[in-house]
């Protein structure tokens, strides 16, 4: 059973899970690069591993919200994201698993290798894909997909929020905090002095928080914004934290209503760069030294922007002493191994732009 229903079992009742990953995920110690780094106690949280087929953070959250859609009979799931989106990617394979299909709603963004990439494998997983060029014509393009699947089908798909934040598939980021909780009881590691995280959605630093609290661990969240500020921003994390706790507090869930401080909302800014999605020399950096180092690979996009704020702390002799945990929010399993990849013609026109240019320029990594 997972520890989030193990604790407060009044919630098992409520939220349907579906198992879809192998948790807990590994907790490495950084042997190599804790020293270069003048840390003894760096540690590496292996979401990167989540699951036995695709890993990343976004497995945690399907299980709840993939759960849900099983449980009220839905037979499409429709998500949103960026072009390069891997919470989409990660739907459309583990919706498939479910026997679900599923519709990727997508906005632009700049070009990289692993946005190519993410979109050959979410066509190849049997997503239908569709790209908009603003916020105004995705919103028509839900009326319309919406209607078209229902008469094809009788029913509406099931929406899910970008990056699978919203709280029930938040619900998988407190019982995260549990899982640790107890990989800390069992002596795998020190109770954390600090989680470092990237902020996209939200998701995972919100339900880190509330679950951080509600295990009553003294660890603390650096949510490293990597999106947009007026996409993530402390008034929306406070709202998505509130909403989260409305959903676990509510009638008959044993579930204690935990308040999170106004500090823990801010989110560090120095390490976003100009753009979403637009690698910086920082991040890049940050890549290198822990492949180098550990062998783990990490995205320009999200969790090098995370490293990278660890590399910098630890430089600024900020972290002396303490226990830290980077939270790698990224799959390393080799899927495109595994499928054979279409060509780029087989996708819709809209997106063939991303295959006709350049990548930027600092994407020379996998
Ligand atoms: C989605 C994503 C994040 C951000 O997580 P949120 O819960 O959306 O804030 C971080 N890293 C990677 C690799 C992601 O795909």
């Amino acid at each position: 059973m997972i520890p989030l229903f193990e604790v407060y079992p009044g919630l098992e009742a409520k939220l349907p899970y579906l198992a879809l990953g192998e948790f807990p995920t590994p907790v490495t110690h950084c042997e190599h690069l804790g020293p270069v780094l003048g840390l003894d106690r760096l540690y590496i949280k292996r979401d990167d591993i989540s699951g036995p087929v695709y890993g990343g953070n976004k497995v945690r959250k399907l299980e709840f919200l993939l759960g849900k859609a099983k449980a009220i009979g839905a037979k499409e799931v429709m998500t949103f994201g960026f072009a390069g989106s891997n919470h989409a990617l990660c739907t459309a394979i583990y919706a498939r698993q479910a026997g679900l299909r599923s519709i990727s709603m997508l906005l632009p963004q700049v070009n990289s290798k692993s946005l190519q990439r993410n979109l050959l494998l979410g066509h190849a997983f049997g997503a239908e894909l569709h790209h908009y060029s603003n916020r105004a014509s995705i919103a028509l393009g839900v009326m319309s997909q919406s209607l078209r699947h229902r008469l094809r089908t009788g029913k509406s798909p099931m929406v899910i929020p970008a990056g699978g934040s919203n709280p029930i598939g938040i619900a998988g980021f407190v019982n995260a905090a549990f899982e640790l909780r107890e990989q800390v009881m069992n002596g795998e590691l020190p109770e954390p002095d600090i989680i470092y995280v990237a902020v996209g959605s939200m998701g995972s630093v919100v339900g880190l928080l509330i679950g951080l609290k509600a295990a009553e661990m003294k660890t603390k969240v650096a949510p490293i914004r990597v999106i947009d500020s007026s996409l993530a921003n402390p008034a929306a994390l406070g709202k998505l934290a509130e909403q989260t706790l409305s959903m676990l507090t509510q009638q008959g869930s044993d579930f204690p209503r935990v308040t999170i401080d106004p500090a823990d909302l801010e989110l560090r800014e120095e390490y976003y760069g100009e753009r979403y999605a637009e690698y910086t020399p920082e991040c890049v950096e940050a890549m290198n030294l822990l492949y180098d180092s550990e062998g783990v690979r990490l995205d320009g996009t999200y969790s090098g922007k995370a490293m990278a704020a660890v590399v910098g702390d630890a430089r600024k002799g900020l972290l002396k002493g303490k226990t830290v945990v980077f939270w790698d929010t990224y799959n390393s399993r080799p899927i495109w191994n595994k499928v054979p990849m279409p060509d780029y013609h087989a996708l819709p026109k809209t997106l063939h732009r991303y295959f006709e240019s350049n990548v930027q320029p600092l994407d020379s990594i996998g």
